[in-house]
């Protein structure tokens, strides 16, 4: 049931801080984007990447081991993680970077930003899928769904969105996660090929950590906060 409950309440608790406490610290968000993408990144390359090129590697099994060099899994395996990347890119095309919490001010905002709401959504629906078979990625996708969350819900209020369409918003990008555990539980179709999706997942992954924790730093100067709330990010993950 956490599986479920994490990333949807973290979101939740996102809306709520942001609407309630309106955080002007920039810094302290800024340490825990780093935070979260540092856990994020190392809960995927710890715990995800390991089981996708087993899983796939197994199932290549078959082809002889004979083979002077890997035919199997591990080179579909690594293409599927790059059009992962790829696809993420794509994504942030149209949600403006949304997903890493990058929102940028055009003026005012009439009427709902759909682009961004879709590819929002698909990254939040793409992203539960592997954990139905890793509920520690739960946790992972929370923490860095939270930060997100205040970033997007202060911005659309601030860019004169009524409440309630951002509550409503914000509510379905909260259910996404929950909505892809649940999906890849329940269809066949996912279950199946589920090593080459949880694949497309990592390197969307990547992507979105990698430029979390890029964005989250002022340039190339060296921050001494920035760095040890990665470390944190990294042992936490570790120890999950
Ligand atoms: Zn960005
Ligand atoms: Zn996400």
């Amino acid at each position: 049931m956490t599986v479920y409950i994490v990333p949807f309440l973290s979101v939740l608790v996102g809306i709520g801080v942001a609407l309630l406490l309106k955080p002007t610290g920039k810094k302290s968000l800024k340490l825990l984007l780093a935070f979260s993408g540092a856990f994020l990144l190392s809960l995927t390359v710890l715990h995800l990447l390991p089981e996708v090129y087993e899983a796939t590697l197994h199932a290549g099994g078959h082809e002889g081991h004979d083979h002077g060099h890997e035919h199997g899994g591990g080179h579909t395996v690594g293409i599927f993680i790059m059009a992962g990347i790829i696809f993420q890119i794509i994504l942030e095309y149209f949600s403006q970077g949304a997903e890493h919490g990058h929102v940028h001010n055009h003026g005012h905002h009439h009427g709902m930003p759909w682009l961004l709401f879709i590819s929002l959504c698909i990254h939040a629906l793409l992203e539960g899928m592997p954990v139905s078979h890793h509920p520690d990625l739960a946790w992972g996708i929370g923490i860095h769904h939270f930060p997100i969350a205040i970033i997007l819900t202060a911005f659309f209020v601030n860019s004169g969105m009524k409440k309630i369409p951002v509550l409503l918003f914000m509510t379905a990008f909260a259910a996404m996660t929950p909505l892809g555990t649940l999906l890849s539980g329940q269809l066949t179709v996912v279950e199946e090929y589920y090593p080459y999706i949880s694949a497309v997942v990592v390197g969307i992954l990547f992507h979105i950590s990698s430029t979390i924790i890029f964005e989250s730093g002022e340039d190339h100067k060296f921050n001494l906060a920035k760095l040890l709330s990665i470390g944190l990010g990294v042992v936490l993950a570790y120890y999950l």
